[in-house]
């Protein structure tokens, strides 16, 4: 895999392991990639971390966990692909 994306995505999993005020608080939620505050519920950010009380706002639900999913979808496709050629 190549190149800005996969950048894109290591810049995004150090501020995870970074950021440690976000498990703590659950009245006050804050976003794990861009730390702005929640309105409402947040969004789920499996796959990406697979934590109950971590969650990310709704721009970054559309700028990266969307397109990770997307990733993860065709990635795993491609794979099934591959073993049927095997
Ligand atoms: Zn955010």
């Amino acid at each position: 895999m190549n190149t800005p994306f996969f950048d894109f995505i290591k810049k995004i999993l150090y501020n995870i392991y970074t950021i440690k005020n976000v498990e703590r608080k659950t009245n006050d939620m804050k976003c794990c990639f861009c730390n702005k505050e929640i309105n409402g519920m947040g969004n789920s950010v499996r796959p990406l971390i697979r934590k109950e009380n971590v969650r990310c706002c709704d721009e970054c639900n559309r700028d990266i966990i969307i397109p990770l999913r997307m990733l993860e979808y065709f990635s795993s496709k491609e794979n099934k692909m591959n073993d049927k050629e095997n």
